[in-house]
């Protein structure tokens, strides 16, 4: 299936590692040109590499910009005035009680979760309504839907991050431009391998023993039974972004593994 990708532009933002990279390397293999994001230079330049090694032929562009920030907003929108394709992926997550929650962290958390997205999308909105065409996703989460005990203040950014979206889209309505939410379930990314080895650790076990603990206790809904894989999560958001998906918009659409308990 030809995605029509051709010639478009691509911002991915977080896309050093996990979903962000998988999703660059998958618009990249399209024929866009596709725009790294991470904090560091060394960061970009290594995901660069690891990108042109898989994709010889892919058209990238990297910026070094911290997006939790109002000041890497700027240095990114600076540097890329315009784009197509706006994929809102950047997005941290912690073990954290309820508790033990500060003030700073929720602020944190709404900053580089929500606001990072939302401030790129209100640049590139403009330009995308002009040209009548455009495509803006937001990394969500199934954790949208079913708030983790253990991390309430993770869950209310992936729910705001669906209001955001939504309203987007009706604001865009008629325009050519869509605007949508993915919400991938537990994802084999970089972030949470780490996790999972620190969990083992901690509890002088095995990375396996803690995976099969986590399906059993935490996730026992999951249909597949396994953490999917970021490339398995980059399928859905490339069609998404896709000129094939003209006419998908306001849309949630779930790439979880079957997580959440709900036929639509
Ligand atoms: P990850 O931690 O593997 O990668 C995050 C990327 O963002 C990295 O490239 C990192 O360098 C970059 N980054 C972090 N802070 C940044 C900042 N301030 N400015 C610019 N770049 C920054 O993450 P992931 O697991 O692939 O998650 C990606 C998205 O998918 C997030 O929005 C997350 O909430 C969502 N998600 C992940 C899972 C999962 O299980 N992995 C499940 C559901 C949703």
């Amino acid at each position: 299936m030809d995605l029509g990708l051709q010639g478009k532009k691509a911002v991915v933002s977080g896309s050093t590692s996990g979903i962000g990279f998988a999703t660059a390397k998958a618009l990249a293999r399209e024929g866009a040109e596709v725009v790294i994001n991470g904090r560091s230079p060394q960061r970009v330049e290594a995901a660069i590499a690891r990108l042109r090694a898989e994709v010889p032929q892919a058209r990238l562009i990297g910026v070094a910009a911290d997006l939790s920030t109002a000041e890497g907003c700027e240095a990114l929108l600076h540097a890329v005035p315009q784009t197509d394709v706006l994929v809102n992926n950047l997005g941290i997550f912690e073990v954290r009680t309820f508790e033990e929650i500060t003030d700073e962290d929720w602020r944190r958390f709404f900053e580089v979760n929500v606001l990072s997205g939302i401030r790129l999308s209100r640049h590139y909105a403009k330009g995308m309504k002009e040209r009548g065409w455009g495509r803006i996703v937001f990394v969500s989460s199934e954790s949208a839907l079913h708030i983790p005990t253990e991390m309430v203040h993770y869950g209310m950014t992936k729910t705001a991050q669906l209001a955001v979206a939504r309203g987007l889209a009706e604001t865009l309505a008629g325009t050519g431009v869509t605007v949508n939410s993915v919400l991938p379930g537990p994802t084999k990314s970089e972030g949470v391998t780490r996790f999972l080895e620190e969990a083992a650790a901690a509890q002088g076990v095995s990375v396996e023993e803690v995976e099969r603990e986590f399906f059993r206790t935490m996730r026992p809904t999951s249909l597949i039974r396994r953490f999917a894989q970021p490339d398995e999560v980059a399928a859905m958001i490339a069609y998404v972004c896709s000129a094939a998906a003209s006419a998908t918009t306001g849309a949630a659409l779930r790439v979880d593994g079957g997580v959440v308990r709900s036929i639509v």
